[in-house]
């Protein structure tokens, strides 16, 4: 969802686990603690840690296209604060402070998952910062292209197939169009998509 200069992702309930509130710990090797999967909530330092991984993911992805990461700082916010037009959001890319603010009730997973997400708009804002131009649709399905992508080479490949068959119209649908340009025409025709805001006849995308 998009609105004036904020990017920002609503809803992605389909994670959200049942081990919210429940005491949990953490069996994984503190090297492997941006992947882990244990149910423990999101703390400042592994955020930072995930969003530096992903980053990584992303300028390995996409090395012909960017050159340096889009935004590389990241803050945890309490759910109240994270209410954007009465919803509860995940997250969201602030491109006034350039930052990406993640909800702190996300366990670890969830967390890697909506700033891979993030990192999608922030990189699509920052090459359209007219927030106005861009239809939802496309815009929450770039987002979910590029998470799909930095997620598939995270390992955790449960996550992309949940991406792949989301029925959600804007998430799923938006997801499933920009892969089979991708499919047809390459990484490339996504990119020129997301950059010009035209489709492949040189027509307007609505
Ligand atoms: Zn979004
Ligand atoms: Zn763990």
């Amino acid at each position: 969802m998009i609105k004036s200069s904020l990017v920002s992702l609503w809803v992605i309930l389909f994670l959200l686990g049942p081990t919210l509130g429940q005491q949990v710990r953490c069996d994984c090797q503190p090297a492997l603690r941006h992947l882990c999967r244990c149910g423990v909530l999101i703390e400042q330092d592994v955020a930072e840690i995930q969003l530096a991984y992903l980053n990584r993911l992303m300028l390995a992805e996409f090395r012909d296209f960017l050159k340096e990461s889009p935004v590389t700082t990241i803050r945890l916010a309490p759910a109240h604060k994270m209410v954007l037009k009465g919803e509860s959001a995940q997250g969201y890319y602030d491109s006034d402070e350039q930052e990406m603010v993640i909800n702190d009730s996300l366990q670890r997973d969830q967390a890697l998952m909506v700033m891979a997400h993030e990192l999608g708009h922030a990189w699509h804002f920052q090459v359209q910062p007219d927030p106005d131009a861009i239809s939802d649709f496309l815009a929450e399905g770039f987002a979910e292209w590029v998470s799909y992508h930095l997620i598939k080479r995270t390992g955790l490949v449960e996550f992309c197939s949940k991406i792949k068959t989301n029925p959600d119209p804007l998430y799923g649908n938006g997801f499933r169009w920009y892969f089979q340009v991708e499919q047809k025409f390459g990484t490339e025709a996504v990119i020129n998509i997301m950059r010009s805001w035209t489709d492949l006849e040189g027509g307007r995308v609505p």
